[in-house]
């Protein structure tokens, strides 16, 4: 089940008892991974707690569920419709609402990198494989000065701790965890910590972990997915 957001609502029906209702949907079928429209028949009845209906893809002839929960009645201004949802879950990537606030990704950074997860969507893996190499070159534009713009992305990788403390951002994240321990374990009423705090403190060790544990996980499955292929050598010195 996955929450769609309003703006995939693209048509509303407004019944005599004064419940809105999402008629028509553009979003992605969960069974063909096509963006779609749906056009939802919901049945007479409405309990405004729950409401369900199932919707044909027109692309595959599935029937996905529709379901919409905590329906608001129409009263004024009020046009808010309740929270839809499409059941099953499309198995797709959403974007990372992150990215759109590095203030030092240009336009054309959060373009290429939305463009990679679009195509990775609708399963064009050689063209997420491009954009991928892509996203990472224009981070190195980013990161490194105009005299290293030249130089192969290999070499601009390998020199890239002469321009980016890249070990700066772990010690600090370490220290903050470590300074946020130290508010509770010393007794200070002026100075105790809030769920904020530790909130932050949780996904922070969280973020450690991954950085310190999982991350070279992954890495490694990625380098030895890349080694099974066959000629992955060629292909690296092919294109360095
Ligand atoms: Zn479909």
């Amino acid at each position: 089940m996955k929450k769609l957001a309003d703006s995939s609502i693209v048509e509303i029906e407004e019944r005599s008892e004064g419940i809105v209702l999402p008629v028509s949907v553009d979003t992605v079928c969960p069974y063909c991974l096509k963006q779609v429209n749906f056009s939802i028949k919901w049945p007479n009845y409405i309990d405004t707690e729950v409401a369900y209906a199932r919707s044909r893809c027109s692309g595959c002839g599935e029937n996905p569920k529709f379901m919409l929960f905590d329906l608001p009645m129409r009263d004024g201004n009020d046009d808010e419709i309740g929270d839809l949802y499409i059941s099953p879950a499309p198995d797709i990537k959403d974007v990372n609402k992150d990215i759109s606030r590095i203030e030092e990704f240009s336009v054309g950074l959060k373009k290429a990198y939305s463009s990679a997860i679009n195509v990775f969507n609708i399963g064009e893996w050689t063209a997420t494989t491009v954009l991928c190499r892509r996203l990472l070159e224009g981070i190195m534009k980013k990161l490194l000065p105009d005299e290293e713009q030249n130089k192969s992305l290999a070499k601009q990788l390998e020199i890239l701790p002469k321009y980016v403390e890249l070990q700066k951002p772990i010690i600090l994240l370490g220290d903050a965890i470590r300074k946020g321990g130290n508010l509770g374990a010393h007794f200070d009423l002026e100075k105790e910590p809030d769920k904020l705090t530790a909130t932050l403190m949780l996904e922070l060790l969280d973020d450690l972990i991954d950085y310190l544990f999982i991350l070279p996980q992954r890495i490694n499955e990625l380098r030895q997915q890349i080694e099974k292929m066959p000629n992955s050598e060629q292909a690296d010195s092919h294109l360095a």
